[in-house]
């Protein structure tokens, strides 16, 4: 018996790809579903039918699969990036006709989406390029999502990503159409970047606390719940919470002591510091954080470090005065927030150069509005990054936003106690450090950057220019010293 047709179809059934398609059959979209290895069919089809008998269809092969939807097609691949996803193109596309539509829902270097669009326009088929933030959790129940490429596509599928996105009672789905070309992939590597910050800056918030301030596992869940509350309200600063929380059932203790200190990475992190060197854009919180993940991962290297250092008298931890607990705590917060701003700054300022770069036009106040639910970085600070660009769309820098200028005008002093703090005590925190180090460079109307046009004119005869008179001048600086 012949089923009826589909509406979407979606390959790649690992993590994302089966809870997205669940998601979306759960929201009353028939969908055909198909994975290379078709043990993951059946298994997403299994589960269509426990989680409420969803109208979820699996096929084994692709032809079937791409005969299953209705036309114009519509489907969503959610496999490797990089070659699986030309793979997966090749597979699928030789049963699609003109005028249907390929979705690329993985974290994708943006320039292989605007490749693989042309390669589709040829044969008359649509494309996008679809970051999807918010994790297996995101996928099932409302993720981030961020579709860029053809505009006619997107109209064609609004619908039901209006309905699959996470949502936020007062800004509505957390989707938006990004923009033209690699956009949306651009966009979510950019996102990805900015998590790298929040994650690098609240790692920084816990090494404080924990050995200056000598907080157990049960007052670190204390602050950070607490801290939750307030300005900080964020996903990321809830699980933080929920870890210290949690009992190691293997041993005794807490879990989090017992992780080792080396973290992973797929690339989205490195793939962001390359693009602020390409657009001379300075992100230096989040290359920060890309460089304390390739610390962390030389394990080995810094055990032996440490007994050379600690023979030589260097010790761990430095702390010679006694700590104001409430204090420490009061200014880890502020200092956790000023340099956050910071981060965003930067993020935000990456997006807006290359938008003018390939003429994308995008909006960065929509762009905090559909990051404000689903995704990893939902935050109640987003709402705040919204209002300045919806005051302000061209604004330079959220810095100078009336509203964050304000709060880190208020926050600085309690930032610069806790950069000194790290110092003195020998704790790196090269995420609040450099976050400071932005803000007073880029608030600071003169910089030495005068001695080192002067060094260049002086080796390489680069020329100079004057605060005092216009023109461009050179000078043989070696016959006059
Ligand atoms: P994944 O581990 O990145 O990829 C596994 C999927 O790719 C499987 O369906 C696999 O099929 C398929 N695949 C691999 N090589 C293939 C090939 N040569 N031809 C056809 N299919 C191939 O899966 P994931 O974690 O669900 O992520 C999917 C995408 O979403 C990735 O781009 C990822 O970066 C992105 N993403 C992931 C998360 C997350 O939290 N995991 C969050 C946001 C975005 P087989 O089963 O046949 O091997």
């Amino acid at each position: 018996e012949m089923a009826p047709l589909t509406r979407i179809g979606l390959a790649g059934l690992a993590v994302m790809g089966q809870n997205l398609a669940l998601n979306i059959a759960e929201k009353g979209f028939p969908i055909s579903v198909y994975n290379r290895t078709t043990s993951k069919v059946d298994e997403t089809v299994e589960r269509a039918k426990q989680e409420g008998d969803l109208p979820l269809y699996g096929f084994h092969d692709p032809e079937s699969f791409v005969n299953s939807i209705q036309k114009p097609r519509v489907i969503i691949m959610l496999v490797k990036a990089g070659r699986p996803v030309d793979e997966t193109i090749k597979t699928l596309s030789v049963y699609m006709e003109k005028g249907d539509c390929i979705i690329d829902g993985g974290n994708e270097w943006y320039e292989n989406t605007e490749r693989r669009e042309k390669e589709m326009e040829e044969k008359g088929l649509l494309y996008l390029g679809m970051g999807v933030s918010g994790g297996e959790e995101g996928a099932r129940h409302g993720p981030s999502l961020m579709p860029g490429g053809s505009f006619e596509a997107y109209k064609y599928i609004e619908d039901i990503l209006l309905k699959v996105a996470a949502q936020v009672s007062d800004s509505g789905p957390c989707v938006t159409y990004i923009g033209k070309g690699g956009s949306g992939n651009f966009v979510k590597m950019i996102h990805n970047g900015i998590e790298y910050g929040d994650m690098q800056l609240i790692a920084e918030a816990y090494d404080v606390l924990k050995y200056v301030g000598k907080l157990s596992n049960e007052e670190l869940k204390e602050v950070f719940a607490e801290w939750n509350r307030g300005e900080l309200l964020s996903f990321l600063i809830e699980i933080t919470a929920d870890i210290f929380g949690v009992k190691d059932d293997k041993d005794e203790g807490h879990l989090v002591d017992k992780v080792l200190d080396k973290t992973g990475m797929k690339g989205t992190g490195k793939w962001t510091v390359q693009q602020a060197a390409e657009l001379s854009v300075a992100a230096p919180t989040i290359a920060a954080s890309l460089d304390s993940r390739f610390l962390s991962g030389l394990k080995e290297e810094r055990v032996e470090a440490a007994k050379i250092f600690k023979a030589g008298g260097v010790q761990d931890i430095f702390v010679d005065q006694e700590v104001d607990k409430k204090k420490l705590i009061d200014d880890v917060r502020q200092a956790l927030y000023a340099s956050k701003i910071c981060s965003y700054a930067q993020g935000m300022n990456l997006i807006r150069a290359k938008s003018i770069e390939k003429g994308w036009d995008l909006k960065l106040g929509e762009l905090a509005r559909i990051w404000k639910g689903g995704c990893i970085i939902r935050a109640i600070f987003l709402d705040r990054i919204k209002k300045a660009y919806d005051r302000s769309p061209n604004l330079a820098n959220l810095l100078i936003d009336p509203e964050f200028s304000k709060e880190i005008i208020e926050r600085q002093a309690a930032w610069r106690r806790i950069v000194c703090l790290a110092i003195n005590s020998g704790i790196s925190t090269p995420g609040m450090s450099s976050s400071l180090a932005y803000f007073d460079s880029y608030r600071r109307e003169r910089l030495p950057a005068n001695l080192v046009q002067a060094q260049r004119d002086y080796f390489g005869a680069h020329t100079y220019e004057r605060v005092d008179m216009p023109g461009s001048f050179h000078t043989e600086w070696f016959k006059i010293a």
